[in-house]
């Protein structure tokens, strides 16, 4: 999918409020490895790490996931395209918080077929880095 920095960022295809990939994830991709720029809240982490689905980016999906559970490697179904994220309820994961969950949509279409997949994604927080931890369901 070609996205720009100017583009409404993936993660908000579906709001009102399209804020850009500049304004919303991008700077979580590219600064994850200097950890100078990081999600406050583990909802942010949830979205940038949706847009990590939609654009590709393995290398930051493998980076924010918690050592415990983290796949030796990951493979992106290139056949499956993400259409849009709905933020269900979040619990917690607030900026001073260790722990959250996050209740979410993702829609995609695969073969001319449109599905969904919906998830409680728990993470932690620990040295100031959100990391996704695993699902609940
Ligand atoms: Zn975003």
């Amino acid at each position: 999918m070609e996205i720009t920095a100017d583009s409404p960022c993936p993660c908000r295809a579906l709001d009102a409020d399209q804020a850009s990939y500049a304004q919303c994830c991008q700077p979580f991709h590219e600064h994850r490895a200097s950890g100078q720029v990081l999600p406050a809240t583990a909802e942010q982490l949830m979205r940038s790490r949706y847009s990590a689905f939609v654009l590709g980016l393995a290398d930051y999906l493998l980076q924010s996931w918690h050592e415990t559970t983290r796949p030796a490697e990951l493979l992106l179904d290139e056949d499956l395209h993400w259409e849009g994220l709905d933020i269900v309820k979040t619990r917690s994961g607030g900026a001073q918080a260790s722990r959250g969950v996050v209740e979410f949509t993702a829609h995609y279409s695969q073969d001319g077929q449109r599905g969904s997949q919906h998830e409680v994604s728990t993470f932690v927080r620990e040295n100031g880095a959100w990391f996704y931890l695993d699902a609940l369901y």
